[in-house]
């Protein structure tokens, strides 16, 4: 069923496009697979032949939304791709993207990563004149608006469109003839531009270029329009004015290790932030443990930080997607467990350090320490490698409501109570900025509560 609730509907995505020489479905389709970590709910590619677009939607993994599929019939030599997780709605096709649609200004499709934080108020604006809707999509909601803009080109439409639209989106629009890939002007989600033996291509990270073996030419700057056609390249500032709020969230937790953001790997900031840890909240222990996959950085950079071993003390099964997938909190608890087990062997008899890129419910901590207690563990230790997230997202990140969020409810003390822990700590906002390695431009409002863009104050306290 739909859902004309948006701000429970919150999304995290992972786009990609090429235009090249050849047909581009199968590239499509290994830089889907590159970004699956960013959305496991349903994925899709569209295509142009020059034409019109031809599209193909599926849920699950990459592999599975195109199981029994010919990719080749798919034939185009420019065209975009979407992956999608999403906390309500997500098993229904109707909501999968690209978004293909044809109105006055031609035939289009569309792929969206970010959330607009105005999203329900045009949409229902829009409802009230007529306009019928088909998904709870923000990515409607643009496509609305590029569709009723007065102005005759595309561009002019889509900037028209755009500056009524508040919150995180990074854009990607295919038409019959070129690839338009827009970033908001503070950049919250990030989108990168690669170069595959001279085809412009652009993805949502930079492991997606790696995997397909293009190079990286630079980011698409926030508040920028790049559109790639038969010509190549070329960029126009459409949004000016803003503060640049690149996600913090998405060097701690979403991103790949492999990917880089601003020059900086986000491995070797995930190991910087677990060294400003060590150095800041030291303790005496004979093992560090992090949780795989998101936090093993961090915990190596604890290690190397106090020279106390690094052990393998949890071992993930692979074949077991993200615990959040879960929707109800009990099989959220069942989740965790199917997914780690502690080595008894490492921890048994050991003060053990357990090292985590963030606590949002606390459930994952809560449940690994038992883990390791039960294994014999003599002391669990939790270093997390964040701020504590006391404030829920609302530009794309699935942190979960105000009032599910262990940080909102108690403090550190407590938390450490909560979880079981020995003890407890956390890295404070000027900690991360300094293990980023930046003295500005993060969007940090999941610690701070202050959201670069205006949130109303109800969604705040959500
Ligand atoms: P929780 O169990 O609710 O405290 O969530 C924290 C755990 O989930 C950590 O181990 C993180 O690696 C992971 N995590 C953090 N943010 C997210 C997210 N947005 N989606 C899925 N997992 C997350």
């Amino acid at each position: 069923m739909v859902n004309p609730d948006q701000d429970k509907f919150k999304e995290e995505c992972g786009v990609f496009g090429i235009f090249s020489k050849e047909s581009v479905a199968p590239i499509i389709y290994y830089g889907l697979v590159s970004l699956q970590h960013r959305g496991q709910e349903s994925a899709g590619i569209s295509v142009s032949n020059g034409d019109y677009i031809t599209e193909k939607r599926g849920l699950g993994l990459v592999d599975e939304a195109f199981k029994d599929y010919e990719i080749g019939s798919l034939k185009g030599r420019l065209g975009i791709g979407h992956v999608r997780y999403a906390t309500f709605g997500g098993g229904t096709l109707i909501n999968a993207q690209p978004l293909t649609f044809n109105c006055r200004l031609g035939n289009m499709s569309l792929a969206h990563n970010g959330n607009l934080v105005n999203a329900v108020e045009i949409r229902k604006q829009l409802e009230q004149q007529g306009t019928i809707f088909q998904t709870t999509n923000d990515s409607e909601v643009i496509a609305h608006l590029i569709a009723r803009s007065t102005t005759d080109d595309l561009e002019g439409a889509i900037v028209s469109a755009l500056s009524q639209i508040r919150g995180a989106y990074s854009l990607l629009i295919l038409t019959p003839d070129k690839i338009m890939a827009i970033r908001d002007p503070r950049g919250i989600r990030p989108l990168v531009i690669g170069n595959l033996d001279g085809d412009f291509v652009v993805a949502s990270e930079t492991c997606a270029l790696d995997t397909i073996g293009a190079d990286l030419v630079r980011e698409v700057e926030p508040g920028e329009m790049v559109i790639i056609d038969e010509s190549g390249l070329t960029s126009n500032k459409i949004l000016t004015g803003k503060k640049n709020a690149f996600c913090s969230f998405e060097y701690i937790y979403f991103a790949r290790p492999d990917s880089e953001f601003q020059g900086k790997n986000v491995h070797v900031v995930r190991k910087n932030l677990g060294k400003i840890l060590a150095k800041n909240y030291p303790l005496e222990a004979d093992i560090v443990t992090g949780v795989p996959d998101s936090s093993l950085s961090a915990a190596a950079g604890f290690a190397e930080q106090l020279n106390i071993p690094y052990e393998m003390g949890l071992v993930r099964n692979r074949y077991i997607g993200r615990t959040f997938i879960k929707p109800s909190q009990e099989n959220r608890i069942t989740g965790v467990n199917l997914k780690l087990n502690p080595v008894k062997q490492l921890v048994k008899g050991k003060r053990v350090v357990m090292v985590d890129d963030s606590i949002v419910r606390g459930t994952t901590s809560k449940r690994i320490v038992s883990l390791l207690k039960k294994a014999g563990a003599k002391e669990v230790h939790v270093r997390i490698a964040s701020p504590t997230v006391k404030y829920p997202c609302h530009l794309g990140i699935d942190t979960s409501s105000k009032g599910e969020l262990l940080a909102n409810k108690k403090n550190v003390e407590a938390m450490a109570k909560a979880i079981g822990a020995d003890s407890l700590a956390f890295l404070t906002e000027k900690e991360l900025y300094l293990g980023i390695g930046c003295k500005e431009g993060l969007c940090t409002a999941c610690f701070t509560g202050e959201y670069p863009v205006p949130v109303k104050s109800e969604s705040k306290s959500k």
